[in-house]
């Protein structure tokens, strides 16, 4: 009896007209099937009734994986859109990905997170005010974004653009040069960043996107930044994948993350590309980074820290302090957040590791989709958070590489005796907060006062001499 009082209840709302229209033919859009599983008018007052209308959704798997068809393709990412809904009351019952961190726009560019969520049923559901919505796992970061981002990006005389390549489907594999032509490379530090391996993981891109704004932005920072280095940066590894809507391959089924040691036949075009660029970027000098930019659906931002058992000590520890870095003063990130992982050559880590034995170091950070910190009481992923955290990686790696920018001074102590002396020439007067670190664990913040005269601070150690860097920073406050 309960079936048919539904199908009454159906018939009657698609006759006048209340159906809804599902699609995803657009730039990353994704959806498998969908069921109209339920129907139902709610009285909401005593003249007015809301349609209750629920969904069963069945996201649409990857292609077989013809390099690892041991691997069962992912069916994680999905977007859609629907027409229709204006008025009603939609519920979205997800049967192969977890919606939890679904989110819903009007405009396609505006997003929102479903507040009703029932983790149990993996469904979502929500009013809608606007006849079109579109849904989709995360804020879709997709190629006409990209597209649009490049052009402003581009504008600027210190940043060129290439193509290294095209995908399988045609698609450019673009590349960022970022640099202060007027000085010379040898007295720059050579960074490679790529993204986006897993398309399914927009919030990889909201963090570039965080650091690019600030490393192109017109400021004395982002002017020492860029004559202290060389960035390349490959915003979409895998474009066929973000255009298509997959989660975690290219077009062809292939994860191209552990794609780096498989033999030519099911190597993807993709990946080829990435390795004769980087191959030919490096042929006099190797790269002093590369970051392979990713998201996880552990809910904290990680690094893939290569450990000292698969590597070397002196390996680890340079991972260990970009790692660490990366936490400073950073209120979404911790140190207890870390992965520890061994780079296998089938990711790019292990590729490097093998070619350069070190000297590059190759990390993966990964950046979560719902909250920090394993913390659901903190403040949720969102994309200003996402690009804040693209703006502390940045300061990391600068401060990684030593580089001395406006404000946050890095000097070199000098030891002498159970002394270590640190001195700056050219420091106005003022208060400053002083920080110290070793693998960068910050040892100590305090505040001096500097009289006119060079800037001299003396740390004494009890034992062992402290020998890591200092760094000065100035509040804005105290700076004129
Ligand atoms: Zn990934």
């Amino acid at each position: 009896m309960k079936w048919l009082f539904i199908l009454t209840f159906l018939a009657a709302g698609l006759q006048e007209g209340h159906s809804v229209k599902f699609s995803a033919n657009f730039d990353s859009g994704s959806l498998g099937k969908v069921n109209l599983i339920d129907s139902v008018w709610v009285r909401s007052s005593r003249t007015d009734s809301v349609l209750h209308l629920a969904y069963e959704i069945i996201s649409r798997q990857d292609p077989d994986n013809p390099a690892n068809p041991e691997l069962k393709p992912s069916a994680r990412w999905f977007y859609f859109m629907m027409e229709g809904v204006k008025g009603k009351h939609i519920y979205l019952d997800f049967q192969n990905t977890d919606p939890m961190r679904a989110v819903y726009s009007y405009d396609a560019k505006h997003y929102q997170r479903f507040e009703d969520y029932q983790a149990s049923l993996r469904k979502v559901s929500a009013f809608f005010s606007r006849d079109t919505v579109y849904v989709a796992y995360f804020v879709p970061y997709g190629q006409e974004l990209l597209q649009e981002r490049l052009k402003h990006w581009t504008a600027s005389s210190f940043v060129t653009m290439d193509t290294l390549g095209t995908s399988m489907m045609g698609l450019p594999i673009q590349m960022l040069t970022i640099t202060d032509p007027g000085v010379p490379e040898k007295e720059k530090n050579r960074i490679w960043i790529h993204a986006r391996v897993h398309p399914g993981e927009s919030p990889a891109n909201w963090q570039l996107d965080g650091l690019l704004g600030r490393l192109t932005e017109d400021t004395p920072v982002a002017r020492q930044y860029r004559r202290q280095s060389v960035f390349y940066v490959v915003p979409f590894t895998n474009p066929d994948g973000v255009y298509g809507g997959y989660s975690r391959s290219n077009a062809r089924g292939i994860n191209q993350e552990i794609n780096w040691d498989h033999n030519d036949s099911v190597t993807s075009v993709e990946v080829k590309v990435l390795r004769a660029r980087m191959d030919s970027l490096t042929r006099e000098c190797p790269f002093d980074l590369v970051l392979n930019m990713h998201a996880q659906s552990d809910d904290k931002i990680s690094y893939y820290v290569p450990t000292q058992e698969s590597t070397n000590s002196q390996y680890h520890e340079k991972a260990m302090r970009l790692a660490y870095l990366t936490t400073d003063d950073n209120p979404y990130f911790f140190p207890e957040d870390m992965f520890y992982s061994v780079p296998a050559p089938r990711y790019v880590e292990g590729w490097l590791w093998n070619r350069t034995g070190g000297r590059t170091l190759a990390m993966t950070i990964e950046m979560p989709y719902s909250y920090y910190n394993e913390n659901p009481d903190r403040s949720w992923v969102t994309v200003s958070s996402l690009r804040e955290n693209g703006e502390f990686l940045l300061r990391a790696i600068s401060d990684y590489f030593g580089w001395d920018t406006p404000g946050r001074h890095i000097l070199k102590g000098t030891i002498r005796g159970n002394k270590t002396i640190f001195r700056y020439d050219n420091l106005p007067a003022g208060e400053y907060r002083v920080f110290t670190w070793d693998n960068a664990w910050i040892l100590c913040d305090t505040v001096v006062k500097k009289h006119p005269g060079p800037f001299r601070y003396v740390i004494r150690a009890e034992g062992e001499p402290y020998s890591g860097p200092l760094r000065v920073s100035i509040p804005a406050i105290w700076q004129n």
